[in-house]
């Protein structure tokens, strides 16, 4: 193996665009993980080569017209990362920091992300340079149809070709104006036209369990950590979710959800920041009562018993065992790394921690869940949505009533030879069939679970010295490389 090939040098991005030295660009960042673990793997270095590229990237501008008939130059990208598998995948950001850069490493994450948790499709992410504030509906519905047009117009969108999803900024109601705008251009005869996108709202094919898909894998990662009694003992913390103290950056579509299916698992929440400040209480906040002061107030300082931060960044530092980073990249760098004093970083977000971070965190022995297992949650649903979309029928439509009454038979022949009789809500209990939330959110912890002991065997296999992140990679550039092995290359 050729560790030069992999190697970037400072202050200079894979795409030969010179930087500042002291910030390293996000896409360097994602590389040198990459190149981390390719070196571990051993496999080809040209192919090796061929994975870290991204495959296509389209950057375009397009006008808006503002609500006051002005005119509006917008910028945005759509970067396909991997056609190993087809459709690409990955989110839309609408933010004022998206740029090339940012785009490109979100792609190669979602990349590196759909292979460990066996989801069969390329990584791709697309943004818009916006701070959607400054938009009103009507005009956010403008540029995301027109968006959507150029991408119809280029081919970088379809069921088969490229699928997006939600991401920073944006929900449902920008999926259902997509999925809108592209049945529109298509015309009646596509028929798998709805599986284009996925994060809809449930009436236009969105699937039951989206929503709080990614904060809901975040948990499942986190308490599937924290069931290893061996692992939580070299981290000094006690088995199990049970009192554990919490932080969380970010209360957004992420970070509210994971805070929550934390909370009610028995973990503590004794920090929560957000743009405006953070709360800090070491007796514990209640996630859902944060969220209404906030939506009452505007902000979630002055939260009833909680003290005030005003330097939001500061509460990445409060005293816990947790710290769930669920807003931005960035957030922990070299310049705070050393301050953290949480001993796991639960990486709910991408890209939050650098990698002059990671090395610091690593010589201080905290534990880093990696970004490209820990929020792969929502791709994971996202998956099952485009699955729902492409057979056109709801999970647990045809079984639902024929399981529950094979239960129910099955019931009465127990009470019948053991002359038991189980109560009305014993029998609804035992008997009840899987409906749709049900089997996405058993989906989804069968995925998150298995992926966890994937990484983490692969950290075994390698002397247990490994982190993380790098084992993540190695089992996902695995998955890859075995890809091209048997498709070979074409032409
Ligand atoms: P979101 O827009 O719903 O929420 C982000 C929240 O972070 C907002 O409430 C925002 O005010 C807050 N925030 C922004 N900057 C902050 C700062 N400096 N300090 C504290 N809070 C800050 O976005 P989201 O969908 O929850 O995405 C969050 C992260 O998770 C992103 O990195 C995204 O790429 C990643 N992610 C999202 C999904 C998904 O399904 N939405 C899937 C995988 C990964």
């Amino acid at each position: 193996m050729d560790q030069a090939a992999f190697s970037v040098r400072p202050g200079v991005t894979s795409q030969g665009g010179s930087i500042l030295s002291t910030k390293v660009s996000f896409l360097a960042q994602v590389n040198r993980s990459f190149d981390r673990a390719a070196v571990i793997s051993g496999h080809d270095p040209r192919l090796l080569a061929q994975i870290r590229e991204c495959n296509s990237v389209y950057r375009l501008t397009f006008p808006v017209k503002r609500d006051d008939g002005s005119i509006e130059v917008v910028q945005a990208w759509r970067a396909e990362h991997s056609h190993h598998k087809l459709p690409t995948k990955g989110g839309i950001r609408y933010s004022t920091m998206v740029n090339e850069d940012e785009v490109m490493a979100l792609a190669a994450l979602m990349t590196y992300k759909c292979a460990i948790v066996d989801v069969p499709f390329g990584g791709a992410k697309g943004g818009i340079k916006i701070d959607r504030r400054e938009f009103s509906a009507p005009e956010l519905e403008r540029i995301t149809r027109r968006y959507t047009f150029e991408l119809v117009k280029k081919m970088f969108i379809g069921p088969g070709v490229d699928v997006p999803a939600p991401d920073y900024g944006t929900g449902p109601t920008e999926m259902a104006w997509i999925v809108d705008t592209y049945k529109s251009l298509m015309g009646g005869g596509e028929l798998n036209g709805e599986a284009c996108v996925t994060g809809k709202p449930i009436a236009q094919g969105g699937i039951n369990g989206r929503l709080e898909a990614t904060g809901r894998g975040v948990y499942f990662g986190i308490r599937e950590a924290c069931d290893i009694a061996e692992d939580m003992r070299d981290l000094g913390l006690s088995r199990g979710l049970e009192g554990k103290r919490v932080v969380v950056q970010g209360l957004g579509n992420v970070g509210y959800h994971a805070a929550n299916f934390l909370q009610q698992d028995g973990a503590v929440v004794v920090g929560l920041a957000e743009f405006e400040g953070a709360i800090a209480n070491p007796s514990g906040l209640d996630v859902q009562k944060v969220v209404a002061h906030r939506r009452e107030t505007g902000s979630i300082l002055g939260f009833p018993g909680a003290t005030d931060i005003e330097n939001s960044r500061e509460a990445l530092e409060l005293e816990c065992d947790i710290l769930v980073p669920a807003a931005l990249e960035n957030q922990i760098t070299a310049d705070n790394a050393g301050r953290i004093q949480a001993r796991m970083v639960a990486e709910a977000a991408n890209g939050p921690t650098t990698a002059d971070a990671d090395e610091i965190l690593a010589k201080r022995e905290v534990a880093v869940l990696p970004d490209l297992f820990l929020n792969a949650g929502g791709v994971t649903v996202s998956y099952f949505e485009w699955l729902k979309n492409l057979s056109h029928v709801r999970f647990g439509r045809m079984e639902k009533r024929f399981d529950e009454k094979a239960h129910r038979q099955l019931l009465s022949a127990v009470e019948k030879a053991t002359g038991t009789d189980f109560s009305d809500q014993d029998m609804s209990l035992f008997a009840s069939g899987a409906d749709e939330e049900d089997l996405v959110n058993s989906g989804l912890e069968e995925t998150m679970i298995d992926a966890f002991h994937q990484v983490r065997e692969v950290k075994k296999r390698n002397g247990g010295d490994l982190d993380m992140r790098t084992a993540a990679f190695v089992n996902s550039i695995d998955k890859i490389v075995l890809c091209y092995e048997e498709l070979g290359i074409f032409p």
